[in-house]
């Protein structure tokens, strides 16, 4: 049966573990990098169960090309939405825009949406302004882990990647509970 919740999410300290990219030059395309632990057999899971994962990501296409492909993850993304693609990177609304019309939901479909991401000043302020929820991948320290402001306020905070599927499990009941009043 279709998962009624999905998910969008970011690529870098979410999945991939920026500290072991590998470039040939500054700012260039990320040729190699290893995933955070836990995070592929995460994501390998919920493509298994059968959610919608969209990819919403900053950065240069190729490199989720070629990481996503070392990694072994590159056929569970629906979409992926990059932020070299559309001009603007989050929060700008339009990556979110550009995600859910791609995958052919409206508004109405905002509260079956979340947000994945580590970096509280794009990924959550971004979902948030834009009306669907955020979940905090709190791993990488090397951003703020603390919201300085409301916008930045996660709905729920995960510390690792395997925290994703018992959440994502309690929110695709609610809404199947939800549906079925
Ligand atoms: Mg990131």
């Amino acid at each position: 049966m279709e998962k009624k919740l999905i998910i969008f999410t970011d690529i870098g300290d979410t999945i991939i573990d920026e500290t072991t990219e590998v470039r040939k030059q500054q700012y260039g395309v990320v040729y190699s990098a290893d995933c955070i632990p836990g995070a592929k057999e995460t994501f390998l899971s919920l493509y298994q169960q059968g959610y919608r994962i969209v990819m919403v990501a900053d950065g240069l296409e190729q490199s989720f090309r070629n990481t996503m492909k070392e990694n072994g993850l590159d056929h569970v993304f629906s979409e992926w939405v990059i932020s070299e693609q559309l001009g603007v990177e989050k929060p700008n609304a339009l990556m979110f825009e550009t995600a859910m019309g791609r995958m052919g939901l409206t508004d109405s479909d905002k509260k079956r949406v979340i947000m994945v991401g580590n970096n509280l000043k794009r990924d959550m302020v971004g979902a948030n302004r834009f009306g669907i929820r955020s979940v905090h991948m709190a791993w990488s320290t090397h951003y703020p882990t603390v919201a300085s402001t409301p916008e930045e306020e996660p709905t729920f905070c995960i510390h690792q990647p395997t925290e994703l599927l018992p959440l994502v499990d309690r929110l695709e009941k609610q809404l199947e509970e939800k549906a079925s009043v």
